[in-house]
């Protein structure tokens, strides 16, 4: 295996940095807490040095790999392992439900270590169309910061609140970069997200991110700026009602205080 990622070449525009460093992968696997009878995807298995050890779990494992030179690796983990299904596609565009049908599972995994380039469409995809039980990625670890970011940090912004909104975030570990190979330009950190099924309720969710990122539209601009399109007048009663006003700027309400103020601007009465 060492001999022949000697003579891969790893695409910088793939996001290629493999994992090289076993306890990071240990601590991926045990952190993500896989229950048995569980379905667990995997995004971008690269050499599938994560993959193995998802493997080992006993679970169902399908991997989506947008690179068909990896199958010199992949295709002989795919004779080995009943349990494992790799797929050749770009993970944006496939439509992965259509291949969880095939798969009776309890509980639905996504794993990933993710090519940096395109974190946001993947966490977008992966809660948009999936929304596993558990997501355990690595990511850059300035990126973590904001999906675990709280209210009157520079961090916070509407993809902290999307995510919380469905996913309660725990750390797992933070990454050097010295643990990849190719080494990276920025260190990494492993976060789980935990599917906190319905602790928030709105009635037209596309509708409520879409009032979130309005509100974070200019981030140095204040509510009464960013929010001009909706009814101002209802929106400076509720904020006076939580003793705020309209020249708080979005990143000093919470969550909890997003979701009450859009309910009450689309409660009929
Ligand atoms: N999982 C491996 C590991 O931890 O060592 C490799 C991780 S590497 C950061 C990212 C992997 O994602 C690469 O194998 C790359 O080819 C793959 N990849 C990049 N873009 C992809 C996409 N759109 N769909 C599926 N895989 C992708």
């Amino acid at each position: 295996m060492v001999g022949k990622m000697e003579r891969f070449k790893h695409k910088k525009s793939l996001g290629q940095n493999f994992l090289n460093d076993k306890n990071i992968l240990n601590k991926i696997v045990v952190g993500s807490c896989i229950e048995p009878n569980s379905l667990i995807i995997e995004i971008g298995p690269g050499s599938g040095a994560l993959t193995e050890k998802l493997i080992e779990t006993n679970n169902d494992v399908l991997a989506f790999e947008i690179d068909t030179r990896l199958d010199i690796y992949l295709d002989k983990l795919e004779e080995k392992c009943a349990n494992f299904k790799v797929i050749y596609i770009d993970f944006l565009k496939a439509n992965i439900n259509e291949y969880l049908s095939k798969y009776k599972y309890s509980k639905l995994y996504v794993i990933a270590n993710i090519p940096y380039y395109i974190t946001s469409p993947i966490i977008n995809k992966v809660i948009d169309e999936l929304r596993p039980d558990c997501f355990t990625i690595m990511i850059q670890k300035e990126v973590g910061s904001r999906l675990m970011a709280k209210p009157n940090t520079r961090d916070y912004n509407s993809l902290s609140l999307y995510c919380q909104f469905y996913y309660d975030i725990l750390k797992i570990c933070d990454v050097s970069k010295s643990c990849f190979t190719p080494k990276p330009d920025v260190d990494s950190v492993v976060l789980k997200f935990n599917r906190n099924d319905n602790k928030f309720k709105v009635t037209d969710e596309n509708d409520f991110f879409r009032f979130v990122k309005s509100a974070f539209k200019q981030k140095r601009k204040n509510l009464r700026n960013n929010l001009k399109q909706y009814d101002l007048s209802k929106i400076e009663t509720f904020l006076n009602s939580i003793d705020k006003n309209l020249s708080y700027r979005a990143e000093q309400l919470s969550l909890n205080e997003f979701v009450s103020l859009y309910n009450f601007l689309n409660n009929e009465n």
